[in-house]
């Protein structure tokens, strides 16, 4: 039968909220995490991804709802007597201590014998990337992204069904981060453990997740995959929150009626799904790299007049600022399609509708 196929989620949050006295920080939050998943929990800095993540570990307890592991109410169980771990962006190693023993750390404190306890850390250096060498060389003589992942080695030291993660790679130079983002997805997969990981960097979530979960205000405002958050946010502040976009407000003044740019003068092709037939009020956000500068007798759906007035160079791709009324829109193009220095700095900007997201305001 289908159903017996369908694994029940591993954790799942019901209602669960978190007050501070007045203050709301987490707000009645719905959510399934399946077994081995990998969720990423974005949002800007106090949206409550934190407080969200320490319900979870069980540093806290929610004030309202419940939180459930394998369908067992876990809301008041420690987090020693949980099969979680939690790796944090301070990673708390022990500084006098040698990288095998800080990795062999959970395993002693189970009173695994010394021996067995190297064997497994040797392992488990394998599985980090770190050479076997190391197993004997101090932790602080390591660099940044060794210790990450001596840190990342000891949470699986302790076995457990779920890891989480709070911002583990956020102190980290850009380079080391996509190489960490890169192993962490592969670690991922080679243990089958379901990874909870929090960041404010949506390109961190984009690499790694197999499922995205934005928040905002406390509030779990989507949830979906890397390809659902990315082409089809829910709302304005998500549009917003993945990265670059331009966005223009438009309405309608009747069902049949032209939409009309509201902040930018003109008339544009606003394409379904999204907004709704009803809708009379919506945003349309478009991309940098979704427009483009028409040549004369070139058209598109959607056009605007305006005036370059800055441009950078983003390694393979360019960057314009283009003003537009009291606008500021962003066109990126491959450098082959870099306007030449000598063009005029007064630019049409067009994009086809299709190219577009459209939210409902
Ligand atoms: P950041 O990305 O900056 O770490 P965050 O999304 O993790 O932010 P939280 O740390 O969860 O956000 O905080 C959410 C809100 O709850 C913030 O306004 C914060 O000030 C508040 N808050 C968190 N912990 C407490 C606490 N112990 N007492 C009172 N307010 C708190």
């Amino acid at each position: 039968m289908l159903q017996d196929k369908v694994k029940p989620p591993i954790l799942q949050l019901v209602g669960v909220r978190k007050t501070f006295n007045e203050f709301v920080a987490v707000e009645r939050i719905d959510l399934d995490v399946m077994d081995g998943e990998f969720l990423t929990i974005v949002g800007p800095s106090g949206s409550g991804k934190t407080t969200l993540l320490r319900m979870l570990a069980g540093m806290d307890q929610p004030s309202e709802g419940n939180i459930t592991l394998h369908g067992e109410r876990i809301n008041d169980v420690p987090p020693n007597k949980r099969p979680t771990c939690l790796v944090f962006q301070s990673l708390a190693l022990f500084p006098h201590k040698t990288v095998g023993d800080n990795i062999g750390f959970p395993l002693k404190m189970r009173g695994v014998d010394t021996k067995t306890r190297r064997a497994r850390a040797l392992e488990l250096m394998a599985m980090v990337r770190l050479p076997a060498n190391y197993l004997d060389k101090n932790v602080m003589k390591c660099s940044g992204g060794e210790r990450q992942r001596v840190a990342l080695a000891r949470a699986l030291a302790y076995d457990p069904e779920v890891l989480f993660f709070d911002e583990p790679l956020s102190a980290i130079d850009y380079k080391l981060k996509k190489v960490l983002e890169k192993e962490l997805k592969d670690l991922h997969k080679e243990t089958g453990k379901t990874f909870i990981y929090i960041t404010h960097s949506l390109e961190e979530a984009m690499v790694m997740s197999d499922r995205i979960g934005v928040m905002r205000a406390g509030r779990l405002v989507q949830v979906g995959t890397p390809e659902e958050i990315y082409n089809r946010p829910v709302d304005r502040f998500v549009c917003e929150f993945l990265g670059e976009v331009n966005v223009i407000e438009v309405a309608k003044a009747a069902a049949d009626a032209p939409w009309r740019g509201l902040d930018v003068p003109g008339i544009f092709q606003v394409r379904p799904p999204a907004p709704a037939p009803h809708a009379d009020h919506a945003f349309v956000a478009i991309r940098p790299e979704s427009l483009r500068f028409l040549v004369p007798g070139e058209t598109a759906e959607n056009r605007l007049q305006g005036i370059v007035y800055n441009e950078y160079a983003l390694g393979s791709r360019i960057q314009y600022q283009v003003r537009v009324g009291d606008k500021v829109m962003l066109v990126e193009l491959p450098r082959s399609k870099a306007l030449p220095a000598s063009a005029d700095r007064s630019v049409v900007v067009g994009w086809d509708a299709a190219d577009a997201i459209t939210v409902e305001a």
